[in-house]
Formats: structure tokens, sequence, C-alpha cells
């Protein structure tokens, strides 16, 4: 696969086992293995949300307790100021487009946004909560002893 771009620059300069990695690569935070999500695509969008219960490849449970997920709102509100204040600069002050301008592409940008910045938060709110641990990444647990009494990094 070759790069392109710098978004793909980025996505490819990043090391498995960085939290980076798998917050943008909507990874399971632990073993950094499957995705978080049942569609690799946001659409179509009545997908947009789904998750598998538990990752395939180290069981951690996604939801970790009810209604777990709406604490990401946050980190939805904090990406899309981000967004609209990188928008509005580049727009309004470096362009020097008008007031109408400014506002019509801010929305149509968020609006084409939201999908991912919905799927952006969740995955950077788990990781907030789920560290990455290789002796989850190679499929030892099923294979070896089943238990979860590993020795963890401090
Ligand atoms: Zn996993």
């Amino acid at each position: 696969m070759k790069a392109q771009g710098p978004t793909a620059v980025l996505l490819t300069s990043m090391k498995k086992g960085k939290r980076l990695y798998s917050i943008l690569r909507l990874k399971c935070p632990r073993c950094h293995g499957p995705g978080l999500f049942t569609n690799k695509s946001p659409f179509p969008l009545r997908e947009l949300s789904r998750m598998p219960e538990h990752c395939a490849e180290c069981g951690l449970k996604f939801e970790r307790e009810p209604s777990f997920f709406y604490g990401s709102m946050y980190i939805s509100y904090a990406y899309g100021v981000a967004v609209f204040v990188a928008v509005f600069v580049l727009v309004d002050l470096l362009l020097g487009y008008g007031i109408w301008t400014t506002v019509g592409t801010l929305a149509v940008v968020q609006l084409l946004a939201s999908p991912w910045i919905f799927r952006l938060s969740r995955s950077t709110w788990i990781n907030l909560f789920v560290s990455y641990d290789p002796s989850y990444s190679k499929k030892r647990l099923s294979s070896t002893s089943g238990g979860k009494g590993m020795d963890r990094k401090m």
C-alpha cells in the first residue's frame, strides 16, 4: 500500500502500541487488534454506532458499564470546537471571506465531519480508561492459559 497525503503518512507512521494508533485507527484499546466498530466505514449512518460487544481478539468488553459512551459526548464537543476554530481561522482570518461564506462553510464542514467526530470521540473516550497491553495482542489468552491473572506493567 502506498501512502497518499499527509493524513495517510501520519497514519502509517503511527506504531502499534501507541495510544494514538488505537484512537485514530479506531482499534481495540487493549490489544490494538480488531476495530471498535462493526462496520469499518461510517456509512450507512444507521450502522455508525454499531460496535461488537467484546473485542474478537482479547475479549475486552467495549461498553464497560451501561451508558459508558455517554461520556464521549464531552470529547465530541471538544473535537467539534476544534474543527470550528480551524475552519474559522482558515476561511475567515486567512482567506478573508465574508461572514456568510464562513458560516456556510462551518455548517457544511461540521455536518460532513460529524460521523468521524462521533467515532473518534468514542475511540478517544475508551482510550482514556483502557491502555495497550502487549500480552493481549497475540491471542495468547485463548490459546494458552485462559486466565486473566497476567502481570501488569505499571
Ligand atoms: Zn482487543
